[in-house]
């Protein structure tokens, strides 16, 4: 048995210990920074395992710093652990249903992402000390991802800066080491406070926070003309007043998420929506407070590491699926609209021009799509990560594992349906080895390490990381 081999040994000797605790958290859907039973998962894990911990890093809580060994090179593993608000949804049943109404779900597959970053750790640290090898594994439990960016304030704390790359994964319905980028975004609270008057009796007495937030949006609509076109501006109403369509409305409160590919281009359309924000305060005779949330970097794939990844990947992949999987993956994909299942053959046309046409179809009908794409590294952008402000420090490299339901987006009721299947199981579980075979090639290969370095260096063309979030803003 070789070390790679080894490695995925290891991870099946103690698969029982990670799918309880990606159950567990499944189980117990917390958002944001509030991930208090989530953690406790993995730190059960990390206790047992022998790494010290530090444990709430950056001002928050539920976040810690797992290590084991010394000295060079210091590689990081990044884990997530948070939920999606209204996102819940009975486990195993092919219909939308939630457990509990406006409840939390596991919409994004955090708690395989988090626990096969964790069984990653847990294999290398085990092959280390078994083999005595010499470096550092760092993992990272990251709280917040979805909304708050929990890497976003570590990264501002400088705890990424002592290590040489990181490394993490997500679950999707497609396996392909990730060679695009992602839209770098400012999240900000608008609020405009105003004061209350009777609506038909005294208007000229009352001054409508109300109208400012909509003269703010009906701003921002225009000025969505003059942005680049990559830019993305959406906005969400947390108060509108109230219900009581009799008063003129004292407080309204709006938020808004600006993206664009780069973070450079995102600061100067926050400081164009700040004036219009502004404006519509002057125009109303309203106060405007600006409460800035927090932010994420774009993401810069690294190719040396991305191209080790898809190296493991070769080797891990392909998922297998036993019949009773297949049937139980079916039910699910057929909840997904034809006119989704007609992208599924383009896309798989698109990474495999050569393939016939039934095989194509054979792909494109998979109820989980089992084949290793080909990556590329890109310019192109979807959502925002906070793995984007991980990557401006170090090398970064991360990969998908097909384990969700082909054609099935993240966010949706299918992930959290699927979300403790023996199939979500078994991706996590290959994570969990990828990410390990690719800490011990950068642990036994120099070169790697310093060729991804280069890269990452040519990438940020003379720049440095700053962080978009201010020096006064915390984890709220
Ligand atoms: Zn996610």
């Amino acid at each position: 048995m070789d070390q790679k081999e080894r490695l995925q040994a290891i991870i099946e000797e103690k698969r029982q210990a990670f799918i309880t605790a990606a159950d567990n958290i499944w189980g117990t859907p917390e958002t944001r920074f509030a991930t208090e039973k989530s953690v406790a998962q993995h730190y059960h894990i990390l206790e047992q395992e022998g790494f010290a911990l530090e444990k709430g890093v950056a001002d928050m809580d539920y976040s810690y710093i797992a290590t084991f060994g010394s000295g060079s090179p210091v590689i990081g593993i990044l884990a997530e652990y948070d939920a999606l608000g209204n996102l819940s949804q009975v486990a195993d049943l092919p219909e939308k249903k939630p457990v509990e109404i406006g409840g939390n779900g596991h919409g994004c597959g955090h708690n395989l992402l988090g626990t096969g970053a964790l069984a990653g750790a847990v294999a290398i640290k085990t092959l280390m000390e078994e083999e005595n090898l010499k470096g550092t594994i760092k993992l990272f439990g990251c709280p917040a991802e979805e909304s708050g960016y929990g890497k976003a304030f570590m990264a501002r704390a400088g705890l990424f800066d002592s290590l040489d790359l990181a490394l993490t994964w997500h679950p999707m319905d497609v396996t392909q080491a990730w060679g695009d980028s992602s839209l770098a975004v400012y999240q900000v609270y608008y609020e405009f406070h105003g004061t209350s008057a009777h609506a038909a009796a005294a208007p000229e007495q009352g001054r409508s926070a109300l109208d400012a937030a909509e003269l703010m949006n009906v701003g921002v609509q225009f000025l969505r003309e003059h942005i680049i076109d990559e830019a993305r501006v959406h906005y969400a109403f947390i108060d509108a007043g109230g219900e009581s369509a009799n008063v003129v409305q004292p407080t309204a409160k709006l938020y808004y998420f600006i993206r664009a590919p780069k973070l450079e281009q995102v600061e100067p359309i926050y400081q164009r929506i700040n004036k219009i924000a502004e404006g519509a305060a002057l125009m109303t005779e309203t106060e405007l407070t600006i409460d800035f949330d927090s932010a994420c970097a774009n993401y810069l794939p690294n190719p040396a590491l991305t191209e080790a990844m898809h190296q493991n990947l070769k080797q891990v992949t392909p998922l297998e699926l036993t019949a009773e999987e297949i049937a139980y993956e079916q039910k699910f994909f057929d909840t997904v609209p034809q006119v989704t299942k007609d992208t599924l053959y383009a896309r798989a046309q698109n990474a495999f021009p050569t393939a016939t046409e039934a095989e194509l179809k054979e792909i494109a009908t998979m109820p989980v799509n089992t084949k290793l794409f080909p990556y590329q590294i890109t310019d192109k952008t979807a959502g925002s990560t906070d793995v984007g402000d991980v990557s401006w420090v170090v090398p970064t490299a991360q990969a998908t594992i097909g384990c969700e339901v082909q054609g099935t987006p993240p966010h949706s009721w299918q992930w959290v349906a699927t979300g403790k299947s023996s199939v979500a199981h078994k991706g996590m579980l290959m994570a969990g080895k990828m990410i390990a075979m690719t800490a011990l090639d950068a642990l036994l290969d120099p070169q790697l390490i310093e060729k991804a370095k280069a890269e990452h260096q040519q990438k940020l063309a003379g720049k440095t990381y700053q962080s978009p979030i201010p020096a006064d803003v915390v984890p709220k």
